[in-house]
């Protein structure tokens, strides 16, 4: 089923313990689509990028069966970059350098060819774009689910408190649930945010897993845990990628499906963390990932059926 992916598509420049990288590809709609090809082709990008961003990039996507027809070029202009640096618990960043340059004044087109879309899915991007594209879609599709960041929340809170409105899922981790809601717990933090909008909240907690809200309803998905975190960038989108195109793929909605959504989605997030930037989702197997959802098969999987027959 269709799905329509926004977000930024950019630059990022990160260090870790284990290295640093000069500029490499990032942007958060660069893992979403990478991610979610996965499970759905034919997926369609809106998204903005300058004259110094790699045409190489661009024909992964294509091959990937990203339809990159909603990819704006601007001339002369230079790429949204990024820069950020990990603490050694590789579960909290400062970010060094947020530059917009084309971010800045991005008018989100949407191509007529992407109309039909079921799937919407609003990678991280100014508020009141992520809006905007919403307005522009003629028919209101399925399934709308937003990502979001603490920038938004200190310089843009009432644009995002609109956008919240508008949307069915809403992705954060547990600083930025904390943030938002003013609320230190967790399940506190979730009834705040889905009275703001969203009926279904995922909160993210890096190697800690992720939790999805819906109403009194509370679902968990654990992370795999890992002999080497590499570099935790996009793992948050990556994790969006998958859940969304598992989504699009099955075309179920359902609580119950965004339980096994979230399993996909955190499979595809523990490839992405292994290797810096998008270097290890760009050409995974289908053997591989099937592998990777076993082991979270296994990791979750025990039988307390027996004891509880006999009362222990
Ligand atoms: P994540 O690690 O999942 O939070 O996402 C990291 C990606 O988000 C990087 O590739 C950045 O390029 C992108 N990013 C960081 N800050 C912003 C921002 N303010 N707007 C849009 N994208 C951003």
């Amino acid at each position: 089923m269709s799905l329509l992916v926004v977000g930024s598509v950019a630059f990022d420049a990160i260090e870790t313990p284990f290295g640093k990288t000069d500029k490499i590809v990032g942007g958060a709609a660069s893992y979403i689509a990478l991610a979610s090809s996965y499970f759905t082709k034919g997926s369609n990008l809106v998204a903005v990028v300058g004259e110094d961003f790699p045409n190489e990039f661009i024909e992964h996507l294509n091959k990937h069966g990203v339809n990159t027809e909603g990819l704006q070029i601007k001339k002369g202009e230079k790429s949204f970059f990024w820069s950020g640096k990990y603490h050694t618990d590789m579960n909290s960043r400062d970010t060094l350098v947020t530059e917009l340059n084309v971010l800045g004044d991005f008018d989100p087109i949407v191509p007529e060819a992407y109309q039909d879309c079921e799937f919407l899915m609003l990678g991280n991007l100014t508020p009141k774009v992520q809006q905007t594209v919403i307005e522009r879609l003629h028919k209101r599709p399925r399934l709308i689910v937003m990502d979001t960041m603490n920038f938004w929340m200190e310089i843009a809170l009432d644009d995002l408190k609109q956008t919240l409105k508008m949307v069915d899922v809403l992705t954060i981790n547990d600083e930025e649930a904390r943030l938002l809601s003013g609320e230190y717990s967790l399940v506190k933090a979730a009834a705040k945010i889905q009275a703001m909008g969203p009926k279904f909240l995922i909160i993210k907690k890096g190697e800690n897993g992720a939790l999805l809200f819906h109403g009194k309803e509370v679902f968990f998905a654990p992370a795999l845990p890992l002999e080497e975190v590499f570099d935790p960038t996009g793992a948050g989108d990556t994790f969006a990628g998958g859940f969304i195109g598992y989504l699009a793929k099955t075309g179920d909605i359902s609580f119950e499906n965004m339980k096994n959504a979230i399993i996909y989605g955190s499979a595809m997030a523990s490839f992405c963390v292994e290797k810096f930037g998008t270097e290890r989702i760009i050409d995974l197997s289908q053997e591989e990932l099937d592998h990777r959802i076993n082991q979270f098969k296994q990791l979750v999987r025990f039988n307390m059926g027996a004891n509880l027959a006999s009362g222990n």
